[in-house]
């Protein structure tokens, strides 16, 4: 998976973290430029002279390189890093299989501080 097929524009605006999280192997492309609210990477195209509309940076990357998928489908990121780019780290899922893995992560259970103390 190169880098190199994206636009020279979006390439400017990825990091390829090394030092940082992996998924299978490969690293993550780490977007540095706008992220929005939900925390992934987003940029900003002209459609028509003064119309502009935003992006996702993930979501095109994908596209890019990987090809089109069902847009009723979620990319979802098996990376857990959300400003990631990187095709594959990114999965089209369903909604529900979306929900249910970020549920199976933000239900992780704590370790138990009382274990800990005894
Ligand atoms: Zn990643």
């Amino acid at each position: 998976m190169s880098l190199e097929l994206l636009p020279q524009r979006m390439q400017a605006a990825i990091r390829i973290d090394e030092e940082g999280p992996h998924y299978n192997g490969t690293p993550c492309w780490v977007w540095t430029a706008e992220i929005n609210r939900n925390g992934y990477g987003t940029f900003r195209v002209i459609i028509t002279p003064g119309h502009r509309k935003r992006k996702m940076a993930h979501i095109e990357a994908y596209v890019i390189i990987k090809g089109d998928y069902d847009r009723v489908l979620l990319l979802d990121h098996l990376c857990r890093n959300r400003p990631c780019c990187n095709p594959d780290h990114l999965e089209p899922v369903t909604v529900k299989v979306n929900t249910l893995r970020g549920e199976a992560v933000l239900f992780k259970p704590l370790p138990k501080a009382t274990e800990a103390s005894q």
